[in-house]
Order: C-alpha cells, then structure tokens, then sequence
C-alpha cells in the first residue's frame, strides 16, 4: 500500500545529503557556518511591493479563486514590462499566462508536451527541475554539457542526428544557474534555426535576466526573429525583486505553447493569490529603481568574493549576471571533496558542481545571498584556506 510510485523511486538520489550531514557536525561543533550554498536572496521584498500588498490582501474580491491564467490586469503589466525591457510585443490574452512561481510552470511543461518516450534536450549542469518535470512526464532525457571551453553555452553540432529527431523540447537557462554564463543573440538564433529544421520545441528559463553587472543586458530569448514560433520563456519576480516565498512568475512566447501549458495548469491548481498578481504590477511598472539598488549590493559583494578567492589562489570565474560566482576547484579534488574541505576548514558552505549534473564536476557554486558583512567573513576565511 506505501509503495513508491515508479517515478519517485526512481528519483536521482539528493546529491547534498552528504554535505547537508557535515554541514550539521560542523555546526554541532560550534562553528559559525557561512552558507553559501542556497540561491535564495537574503533582503526583504522592496517595501512599496509589501505596501502595495497589504492594500490588496483587504479586498475581499482577491479572496476567492483567482482566474487560471492569471488576470488580465498582470497579463497586460506583463506585457508592458516585456515591451519596455526587451521590445518584445507579447498578447496579453494568448500568449502570457500567470504562475506559482516559475518552478511550477517549468515542472508541468512537460506533461503538456512530451509523451512516454519522447526526448528533451537538457542542459548539464543545469537546475534540477528540467529533468525531473520530463521523467514525470514519462520523457527521456538526452544532456547537453555545458563545457567552459564554449563559454558554457551547448555545442548543438555535438547531438547526434537520431536525437534530434526524437527530441520534443529543448531547456535552456541564460543568464545561467550554476555557471553564471550569458548567452548570445546569436546563440539563440543558432537555436531558432535548429529548433525550427528538427521541429524542436524551445524552452528558455529566463529567471536571471534582471541581475547583471556588466555589458549589455542580457536578452530574452523571444528577441531573436522567429523565437516565438518554437519557444516558451519562464520568468520570475523572485529574483528580480526578492519574493521568492510570494510564489509569483509567468511564462510567455508561442500561445499554442502558453495554452498548453494552461490546460495542465487548469487541471491542477487554480491560479496564483490574485492579490499576489496585484502586489506583482505594482513591482513591474514600478520596481526598476529597486532592481539597480539590488544590482549594487551584488556587485560589491561579487567583487569581494571574486577578489578574495583570486588571492587565495584559486581561479574563480566573474560573473557578469546572475548572483553566483562558478569556480574550477583545484587539480586532483572533486568537487564534493573540495566542497567539504571548504566546509571544515574554513566554515562556509558551498555548492559542488556535480549536483548540477555529471559536467558540473570539477567546480563549486558559490552563492552571493549573505550580508555583505558575512561575505566578507566569508571571503577572510576563505583567503586563509589551505586544501
Ligand atoms: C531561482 C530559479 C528559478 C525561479 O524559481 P521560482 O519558482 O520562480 O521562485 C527558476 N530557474 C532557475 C534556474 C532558478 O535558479
């Protein structure tokens, strides 16, 4: 009667188990733990959103069930954001639909697009969660590595033929989580032309497009001419504006792909808190001041970090988006092996690479979501490291 369904027995095993184990013996021992491990933003939502949620949650028209795909009012904010940031012209009515937050639109993806059997193509490492809505869903994976030596975007010359012709849908996630890296205009249009001659369906997590440091900002993957015939994009206020516990975000991009996605939507869940959406127009038209605060604090706490760990020795990579900082680990140690050295000697908790999958081995992810303060400790102990 308690037996696991196939699809959770099958799950790939929490590759931080063991990190999360030390991590605990080292706390226990009385060491001031730095985590650096987990991307979640450690400042408070920006106040005039919390503001403009505390007038929302007294309505009691935001009280009863919301509508599926979200209202019209955060469609049309949505839109007009996409205009404005990107010059992209989205329909409001077809081809934007709300979110529980993105994760939960990257997860049920699959159910509407891949059959038992089918292939997605997807990043490695990557964010776990593209691999397991397609098992879910019965699909099959085929991984791409994102090597260093193509700026880790995927070398799409490498996918075999019967692949490509098996493959339904195509993830791809830039400004990228773990590495950091930004992709191209021209990558994306490589994508397009492949997605288009093997019929490939593309989705692009876009959760990291408002954090950058340097450069021009990174694009939307609906910007390339003819992305919007293949592709799907995921955003999320969670990182843009530090409410990852609001659980709000929106996919956008081809509607047959946006309603697909909101027939599997339909079925599940029943929308996101409409005075939540509200609150989420109010950071959209409004938040662009917050969000150039927030790219400071990142870039002074990227820069200590980055600079520390140069003068440790080590050669991390600088981010010019995203708030993590990749970094090749030293000759002769995995990545779990340096992670935990790191740990007990000098206290702070990173991320090995091969949790990302099999091509993230051979680096750690640091995360910038700690007081500066912190960092900096962080970063003194980390200076004084000898693995
Ligand atoms: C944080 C993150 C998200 C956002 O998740 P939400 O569910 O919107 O909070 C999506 N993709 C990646 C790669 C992330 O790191």
């Amino acid at each position: 009667m308690t037996k696991l369904a196939e699809r959770v027995r099958t799950l790939p095993p929490y590759l931080f188990a063991e990190l999360d184990r030390k991590k605990e013996i080292v706390m226990k021992r009385g060491v001031d733990v730095i985590d650096l491990g987990v991307g979640d933003p450690d400042l408070p939502t920006p106040s005039f959103i919390v503001s403009a949620m505390a007038k929302e949650i007294k309505k009691a028209e935001n009280h009863r069930y919301p509508s599926y795909t979200g209202t019209l009012a955060f469609r049309t904010a949505v839109a007009e954001w996409y205009k404005k940031r990107f010059r992209v012209s989205l329909k409001p009515q077809t081809e934007v639909i709300a979110l529980i937050g993105s994760k939960e639109g990257i997860a049920h993806f699959p159910l509407a697009f891949i059959d038992p059997g089918d292939v997605a193509l997807v990043p490695d490492p990557a964010y776990p969660v593209y691999e397991i809505g397609t098992k879910f869903a019965g699909g099959k994976v085929h991984r791409m590595p994102l090597l260093e030596k193509n700026g880790f975007l995927p070398d799409l010359s490498k996918i075999p033929e019967r692949v490509r012709k098996k493959a339904k849908v195509m993830f791809l996630n830039y400004p990228n989580n773990p590495t950091s890296a930004v992709a191209t205009k021209k990558f994306f249009r490589d994508v397009v032309d492949f997605a288009r001659a093997y019929d490939i369906i593309v989705v692009h997590d876009a959760a990291y497009t408002e954090i950058y440091y340097e450069g021009p900002p990174p694009p939307s993957f609906l910007q390339v001419p003819g992305a919007k015939k293949v592709g799907i994009e995921f955003h999320s206020l969670s990182k843009t504006y530090n409410m990852t516990g609001w659980r709000i975000g929106f996919a956008c991009g081809n509607a047959d792909l946006v309603g697909g996605l909101g027939k599997i939507k339909t079925n599940v869940d029943s929308g996101a808190f409409t005075a939540i959406q509200n609150a989420s127009i109010v950071a959209l038209k409004k938040g662009d001041g917050s969000v150039e605060k927030l790219r400071e604090i990142y870039r002074k706490r990227r820069d200590i970090m980055v600079k520390s760990l140069q003068e440790a020795g080590f050669s991390p990579f600088l981010p010019t988006a995203s708030f993590y900082v990749w970094m090749p680990v030293p000759e002769g140690m995995t990545s779990s092996e340096f992670a935990g050295a790191v740990l007990e000697k000098a206290g702070v908790v990173c991320t090995p690479g091969v949790g990302f999958g099999q091509s993230g081995e051979g680096y750690v992810r640091f995360s910038l979501t700690v007081p500066e303060k912190r960092l900096r400790e962080a970063a003194r102990r980390m200076r004084e490291l000898k693995v």
